[in-house]
């Protein structure tokens, strides 16, 4: 076992609540280390919707994902936070009171005063759908995600679903790309009704297409794409061009090792109480996604009100010797000098 790294609070997860926490730590004098098993930070934000724009961030009218992910990095500056990618916490034991050690599959090992899970939905991964060899494409011509909306141009692109992710890819996609084929299997879509809207009428116009069926079979060689056969709901088979293939059939979350953590769970999520976000475990807090108590919404404008909160008692056991006094950032010179604008 490697040698133990001591802070004062170890944030599991590195998505916007978990990123956010750092500042809302910091401002106290309260040092983080975090880990995230992606190896990247922005949690869902930089993994599933980099380029989508958010409308919701109190205060600021439009941010991408990833736009949101380097203002909060840029925002967490001043305390230096250390990032461990690509590692994924397993344990989680308690030794003090409150103390904790935390091991990561490469052996890592942290000594802290205080746990932040911030660890969202898990480690999400995309549901695979029923095509026979899908798996030979995956990563070349089949993506569960748009990173680079570049890739996509003047391809031939089959976008499979009907929730919001496959109709708000369709319609970023449409105008770049060769020609768009919507695939879903009933002509029925969960999505937002606007964006249907706006779909059925780039249909109507001749700008895109859509069809109603599943896709069974894939044709290609070496990993890239050439067709897609698709069946229709009356078993009529056609054949499509398709360099490009976007799956979206939502998300298994697999909460993984967060269950074997001897904190107590309510479908796979971890109940907190709403004062300071902390679990059944004094000492273990639960932000963000990952959390659940009367009333939680899952946004993310939500898990920055409870990672105030959460170091607000954070600071109790790393510093409980010292009184906490509530500041402003617009007028104290002591926090103005923390983020170095003083
Ligand atoms: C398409 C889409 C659009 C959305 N649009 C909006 C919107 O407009 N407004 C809004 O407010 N919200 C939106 N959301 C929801 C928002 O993204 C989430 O509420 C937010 O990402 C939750 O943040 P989080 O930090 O709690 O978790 P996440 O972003 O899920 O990050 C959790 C991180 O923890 C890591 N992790 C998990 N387990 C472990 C482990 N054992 N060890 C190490 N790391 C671990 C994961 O890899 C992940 O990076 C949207 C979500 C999606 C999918």
């Amino acid at each position: 076992m490697s040698e133990a790294i001591k802070t004062d609070v170890l944030i599991i997860g590195a998505g916007p609540c978990g990123l956010f926490a750092v500042f809302e730590l910091g401002l106290l004098d309260i040092k983080a280390h975090l880990i995230d098993i992606l190896d990247k930070v922005g949690g869902q934000c930089a993994e599933l919707y980099p380029e989508k724009p958010i409308y919701d961030i109190p205060g600021v009218p439009m941010v991408t994902g990833q736009g949101l992910t380097e203002q909060l990095m840029e925002q967490i500056k001043p305390f230096s936070p250390t990032f461990h990618l690509g590692e994924m916490v397993e344990k989680l034991e308690k030794i003090g009171d409150p103390g904790f050690r935390v091991t990561t599959d490469a052996g890592k090992v942290f000594e802290c005063k205080v746990v932040v899970i911030a660890a969202g939905g898990g480690s999400f991964q995309p549901k695979r759908p029923p095509v026979p060899g899908i798996e030979a494409y995956e990563g070349t011509s089949v993506f569960y995600a748009v990173r680079k909306m570049e890739q996509f141009r003047d391809k031939h692109v089959v976008i499979v679903g009907g929730g919001d992710s496959a109709l708000d890819w369709t319609l970023n996609l449409h105008p770049l790309a060769k020609r768009v084929t919507l695939v879903h299997r009933r002509d029925d879509f969960r999505a937002a009704p606007h964006s249907v809207e706006q779909m059925r009428a780039l249909v109507a116009s001749g700008k895109m297409d859509l069809r109603i069926g599943q896709v069974s079979a894939l044709e290609g060689s070496n990993g890239q794409l050439s067709a897609a056969t698709i069946k229709g709901n009356d078993n009529a088979v056609e054949t499509v061009p398709c360099e490009m293939m976007l799956p979206f059939f939502g998300l298994t979350m697999k909460l993984g090792p967060v269950a074997e953590w001897g904190i107590a769970l309510e479908h796979n999520l971890v109940p907190v109480e709403t004062s300071a976000f902390e679990t059944s475990v004094p000492g273990i807090f639960a932000i963000g996604d990952i959390n659940t108590y009367p009333g939680k919404i899952k946004l993310i404008l939500c898990g920055f009100h409870e990672g105030a909160l959460m170091a607000q008692k954070a600071h109790r056991y790393v510093y409980p010797e010292k009184r906490l006094v509530f500041q402003y950032t617009t007028s104290s010179s002591s926090l103005q000098k923390k983020l170095g604008v003083n």
